[in-house]
């Protein structure tokens, strides 16, 4: 078949897989909401190789344009929390939550973090997990009911995570419960919305020391999930046990600024397993994205969104009131929690007829979450849901506008007077032409693979073909929320299966898990994996990780994350691991050798010879292989890593396969075993 052939037949196959995806209007919320892409932003950055094929910015002088995108994402997160610092994106919410209570370890030692019972629960659940390997204890907290003064007063609680507005939507003051943790040695920290913050008071006024959250609806499409940016700010003098990458401002030497990556010697490829985390890419095309959909809107732009949004939902509030049913809170942004009057099945039965997805709880609570899509004629439907007779707008004409502006965030003492976004940048480029020539000129500072090659040690740089990025904007995939009913993504499921087989096949494991969103994460997840194996054969103890110093940083970063003791390998001459001094670990820590990490072919670009041997000696004394693939590009269709002897490894789909490396991010690194 000639190329052009197989092109069409690959897009009109994807199409038909897209088929399957159901698209109902989804208001479930828990941190992922629709959102208006800007098409010119979709069009010049989304879905332009000049933006998505770059590197991660480590050479500054070719980078200029996307790290000053990358600053304004750290200036609109200052501005809206309120943080003095913050860095250029991570992973997405829960894994920001989870690097910030590590922080807070980090920070006072202390082995238990408390987490409020009103975080979304994804992010309880990641956090969970992450502690675990630190052995740290989590203690889950009702804010409202609990004695936080006795939880507090032995003064071994590391930090105190909560979220405002809450998973339920409620938006209620912390100054006190700020001040109590600090006055006993305890760190905050916000998990925010920052559409919100546009409106309410930022997480700085309640002193927090660390905030977080998502950028996913500051233009960027739900992707049934991802990859959206997760942002994390801080206070300064936390600055330098802050995880991820930073941009700072620079002078050159004949006087002009300029950006470059900033205290760089935290960081994983430097710092190794003392980094402050294994952070490598974290999205950067969506923060890129995320930042220029604040530099489009501007300050007045993203209030009138935010505005438009929360006048709905007190709107939509009343109306189920008036109904008879209950809405728990007081004041709230976008978010409600209805106790409903009928069941909750009768209610789950009529959404359906309207195709609409809603929050279900274990109880019989319902949750809605608005979003800048939703049209009066989405409103009648959810009032039509909740049993009110009538549309929108004759409520408002019959209740009348100030009765239902009296719960409005502007009335309340929530009201945000800070300003925020004053810097030009977010108020020069508010028409189409002056945004397109904004984008095009910070495209044009840097080299991308629309430019030439990028000739990389191991990072494998590869021009993304336009067929195989079409499908990534097709609606069928793009405005799925993550947690609609099984059946509405059975597109998504098959694309997941067939991967899942085609991986399986090319590295010779027997099951694939898609959830790591980098390669560093899919380390951190296979660890995890051998760990968790380990434990199951009564081995529990083995907790060493032989790792050569040929490896990605990441790999010693990842390992002390999964709560393992890293013993560098030291290489020959030629680059090549020096087999004895592998010899001569093993036979140290055989009694707890818990596995050896090994990047295959190395950075040093070595095919080692060796590797079947390697392997046999890691199992012969007790140990799992992890096998570093994520440049698996060096072996597809040579060999297979399941077949030379390794047990788990991760591949970059961002390198090898058809994901565009986005200046750090996209991520997939999903994980073989
Ligand atoms: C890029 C890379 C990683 C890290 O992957 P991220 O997706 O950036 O987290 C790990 N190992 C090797 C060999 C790599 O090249």
């Amino acid at each position: 078949m000639s190329r052009r052939t197989i092109e069409s037949a690959l897009l009109a196959r994807i199409r038909d897989i897209g088929k399957k995806n159901k698209i109902w209007r989804s208001y479930i919320g828990m941190g992922y909401y629709n959102c208006h892409v800007p098409h010119t932003i979709m069009r010049n950055m989304f879905e332009n190789p000049g933006w998505t094929t770059q590197y991660t910015p480590y050479q500054p002088e070719v980078a200029q344009g996307r790290l000053e995108g990358l600053l304004n994402f750290q200036t609109m997160v200052c501005d809206l929390t309120g943080m003095e610092v913050s860095n250029a994106s991570l992973l997405d919410e829960g894994t920001a939550a989870a690097e910030a209570m590590s922080l807070c370890f980090r920070h006072n030692k202390r082995r238990r973090i408390v987490l409020s019972s009103k975080l979304h629960p994804q992010t309880v659940s990641v956090v969970q997990t992450r502690a675990e390997a630190l052995g740290l204890d989590v203690v889950m907290v009702d804010l409202e009911k609990d004695d936080l003064d006795s939880i507090l007063e032995n003064r071994d609680v590391s930090g105190i995570l909560f979220q405002y507005p809450d998973t339920d939507g409620s938006i209620k003051d912390f100054s006190e419960m700020t001040a109590k943790a600090h006055a006993n040695g305890t760190l905050v920290v916000c998990a925010s919305d920052l559409l919100a913050l546009t409106l309410i008071r930022p997480p700085s006024e309640f002193d927090v020391d660390i905030a977080v959250g998502s950028t996913q609806r500051f233009g960027v499409p739900l992707g049934y999930g991802g990859p959206h940016a997760g942002f994390f700010g801080c206070r300064q003098s936390l600055v330098r046990l802050m995880p991820g990458r930073m941009i700072g401002v620079t002078r050159d030497a004949s006087g002009h600024d300029a950006y470059r990556l900033a205290l760089q010697t935290r960081e994983q490829h430097i710092r190794r397993d003392k980094a402050t985390s294994n952070i490598c890419t974290a999205q950067a095309l969506l923060a890129n994205m995320a930042a220029m959909f604040a530099v489009y809107h501007g300050p007045k732009g993203l209030k009138n969104i935010a505005s438009r949004v929360h006048n709905q939902t007190l709107l939509l509030a009343a109306g189920i009131r008036e109904a008879g049913n209950d809405v728990k809170e007081d004041i709230f942004f976008d978010t409600l929690c209805v106790v409903p009057a009928m069941q909750q099945s009768e209610i789950q039965h009529r959404a359906r007829q309207r195709e609409i997805n809603l929050r279900y709880y274990t109880d019989e609570r319902v949750g809605i979450s608005l979003d800048e899509t939703v049209k009066m004629t989405d409103l009648d439907d959810l009032l039509w849901v909740f049993g009110y007779q009538g549309t929108a707008e004759q409520l408002v004409e019959r209740i009348g506008l100030e009765e239902i502006q009296k719960k409005s965030i502007q009335s309340s003492p929530f009201r945000r007077t800070s300003p925020y976004l004053s810097h030009p940048v977010f108020n020069s480029h508010q028409s189409e032409s002056r945004i397109v020539r904004y984008m095009k000129s910070l495209e044009n500072k840097d080299i991308s693979l629309v430019h030439s090659m990028i000739p990389l040690g191991s990072c494998t740089m590869k021009l993304t073909s336009t067929t195989e990025m079409m499908g990534c904007s097709f609606p069928e995939f793009t405005e799925l929320h993550p947690f609609v009913p099984l059946e509405q993504s059975i597109g998504y499921l098959q694309l997941f299966q067939e991967l899942e087989e085609d991986l399986c096949e090319i590295t010779g494991y027997d099951r694939i898990s898609f959830q790591p969103n980098s390669g560093a994460q899919g380390e951190y997840a296979g660890l995890r994996a051998i760990k968790s194996y380990l434990e199951a054969r009564d081995d529990g103890h083995r907790n060493i990780c032989l790792i050569p110093i040929s490896a990605h940083g990441t790999n010693p970063a990842s390992a002390q994350m999964a709560g393992m003791k890293v013993e560098p390998i030291n290489v020959a001459r030629d680059g090549s691991i020096d087999m004895k001094h592998l010899y001569a670990k093993v036979d140290k820590h055989k009694h707890n050798l818990a596995c050896l990490m090994i990047t295959y072919p190395s950075t040093n670009g070595i095919f080692e010879e060796t590797i079947r041997e390697v392997c046999q000696l890691i199992h012969d004394n007790g140990g799992q292989v992890y096998l570093d693939g994520a440049n698996m590009n060096a072996q597809v269709g040579l060999c297979r890593p399941g077949d030379y002897g390794s047990d788990v490894s991760h591949l970059n789909l961002h390198k090898t396969f058809c994901i565009p490396h986005g200046g750090g991010g996209p991520g997939m690194g999903p994980i073989g075993v």
